[in-house]
């Protein structure tokens, strides 16, 4: 075992200095689900963690304009959480339908923001070239064994997906990400806090690493209540998605006002289906056009050797989400 420094700070200035003071690669520690588990495979070396458990970021707030959640919730408060579960149920359902119940209960919403990617190749084979953990490597996915690999997003250098469900949810409620770091206090809207692959796979969010996060906010809206997160697998649970979609709407008899679709499971990064969502606005809601609306967000779908099924598979799950998405906000 490689040894490490580890200090545990009991508020969020203390946190600040440790971090401005801190070695190269020094990493924030959470609940550790993530990052235990890649220190243990050797993919992370930190020289020293900051455990921020300690400190006072594990509020739920319920506003009228806003939900606000501490980045140290536990992932199991969020989503049991009532308001949460009746009026925005596909923040909860992301959740729910995340890792294990003994993971929910340790893992927070801020860390499961930044949680890596699942490739194996990444994770488990040294032996093979991997450009996000060897930069310059090379790619043993492309061309390679591919099933659970994007389908959107990805580059020359990198197509594994980004793995995590909160994050699709978030996107489709459009929510911001409050950071504070030695240069002061930031939000980041979501749709900015992770990127493509590009040619550098091994830069994965826009977060620097002296940077933590304090809170999640969403937005209120109306199109909460009519809102889904449906999760395909291969086993009911426990289990990463070949595909997901976040999808929320209103509707005024049965034709769409307003609409938004995120993707999981198939992407580089949470993928936002905004040309979809432009197709199902001011449509009446039928198995065509959510069908419609799902092969318009799979469009730009480029498949490898054996993830082509996810396709077809991607267009069902935002079908079959925009559908459950009608019905809860016809009620
Ligand atoms: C077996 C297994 C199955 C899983 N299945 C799923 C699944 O189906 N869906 C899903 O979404 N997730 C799944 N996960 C991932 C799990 O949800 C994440 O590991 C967890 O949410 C990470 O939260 P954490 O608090 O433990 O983060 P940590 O492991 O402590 O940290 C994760 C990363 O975030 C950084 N970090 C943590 N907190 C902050 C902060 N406040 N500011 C800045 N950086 C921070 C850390 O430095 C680290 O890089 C699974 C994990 C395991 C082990
Ligand atoms: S897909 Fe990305 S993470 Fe997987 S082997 Fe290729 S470069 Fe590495």
């Amino acid at each position: 075992m490689k040894t490490f420094a580890y200090v545990a700070p009991e508020s969020v200035e203390a946190a600040l200095d440790a971090l401005r003071s801190a070695r190269p690669g020094t990493k924030i520690l959470a609940g550790g689900t993530t990052l235990y588990d890649l220190m243990k495979l050797g993919i992370e070396t930190p020289p020293a963690v900051i455990d921020v458990h300690r400190l006072p970021l594990a509020s739920i707030e319920i506003g009228d304009d806003e939900l606000s959640f501490g980045a140290g919730a536990r992932m199991s408060d969020v989503a049991d959480h009532l308001v949460v579960r009746a009026d925005y149920p596909a923040l909860s359902e992301s959740l729910w339908r995340a890792a294990s119940q003994q993971l929910r209960n340790m893992a927070t919403v801020g860390g499961n923001l930044l949680q890596r990617t699942r490739c194996a190749y990444f994770r488990n084979g040294s032996e093979f070239p991997c450009n996000k953990r060897n930069p310059g490597s090379g790619c043993a996915a492309i061309g390679g064994h591919d099933r659970g690999h994007a389908l959107l997003g990805g580059s020359g250098a990198c197509i594994a997906t980004y793995p995590g469900d909160w994050a699709i949810a978030l996107l489709a409620f459009d929510a911001v990400v409050d950071v504070v770091g030695p240069r002061g206090e930031r939000s980041v809207p979501l749709a900015d806090l992770h990127v493509e692959p590009g040619d550098d796979p091994a830069r994965e969010h826009t977060l620097a690493a002296d940077e933590l996060i304090v809170r999640i906010r969403v937005p209120a809206s109306a199109v909460g209540r009519g809102s889904t997160y449906l999760k395909i697998r291969d086993r009911e649970s426990y289990a990463f998605a070949l595909a997901s979609a976040a999808v929320a709407l209103t509707l005024d008899a049965d034709v769409v006002t307003e609409c938004r679709i995120a993707l999981g499971g198939v992407a580089t990064r949470p993928w936002r289906a905004t040309a979809a969502e432009q197709e199902l606005t001011g449509q009446r809601l039928t198995p065509e056009t959510a069908r419609r609306a799902g092969e318009i967000a799979f469009a730009q779908a480029r498949p490898g050797n054996h993830n082509g099924f996810r396709i077809e598979l991607g267009i069902r799950t935002v079908a079959d989400a925009v559908r459950i998405a009608g019905e809860r906000a016809g009620r």
